[in-house]
């Protein structure tokens, strides 16, 4: 089974300044998303040396480990490029975009306001995510906790916005709606870009369409 790698930052540890410190960023990057690859790895070794024989497992233990850190990685490896230092992140999206999302909440407010409160509500740790749902050819708005849990089966994130504490509490303390409104300011649109029509495409591939 392949594994994971810790991706490099596409930028420098301090060029989301001011709106999120260098030091949030290392520690962010280098520790908290590294062990996620680290734990899916982890998960990956103990599957693996099970059905050679070698090791019993919690089955269920070792599931719930690996979609837990898998997920982690994944939504971190989607977190990094989706913002770009202020001036090219921030303002708001064009094209397909905001087409889609004009289509999906009415006009680029409504999602912002929804994302928003979406992002401030989560109870405890987990993201705000914008996702790109294949079945329907709809943006949706979800609110997830932990990395994993409520993320919908087979849609595909193309924003997503840490609100665990490690992403903001050294800048921010305990005003996650700061974060959330300064967040804003970085947000790489041409990277959703991307992404969208990736997801378009690969949607349109596996449903024949
Ligand atoms: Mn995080």
């Amino acid at each position: 089974m392949k594994r994971y790698e810790l991706p490099p930052l596409p930028y420098s540890y301090n060029a989301l300044e001011p709106y999120i410190i260098e030091e949030i960023m290392r520690l962010h990057h280098d520790k908290h998303h590294q062990t996620y690859v680290n734990g899916a790895n982890a998960a990956l070794e103990k599957i693996e040396k099970h059905l050679k024989g070698e090791a019993q497992i919690d089955v269920r233990a070792v599931m719930r480990d690996f979609s837990f850190n898998y997920a982690g990685h994944i939504m971190h490896t989607i977190f990094w490029p989706n913002m770009a230092p202020p001036g090219k992140g921030g303002g708001t999206p064009g094209g397909v975009v905001a087409d889609k999302i004009n289509q999906a909440f009415g006009s680029f407010d409504k999602f912002k306001q929804l994302f928003t409160s979406v992002s401030a509500t989560v109870e405890g740790v987990g993201w705000g995510v914008l996702a790109y749902d294949p079945l329907t050819d709809e943006l949706r708005v979800l609110q997830v906790e932990k990395h994993n849990v409520l993320m919908t089966a087979g849609l595909i994130p193309i924003l997503v916005l840490d609100v665990w504490e490690h992403a903001y509490y050294l800048q921010y303390k305990n005003n996650r709606a700061s974060y959330i409104e300064n967040w804003w300011n970085v947000v790489n649109w041409d990277d959703v870009e991307k992404r969208l029509n990736s997801a378009i495409n690969h949607g349109k591939a596996s449903l024949n369409l």
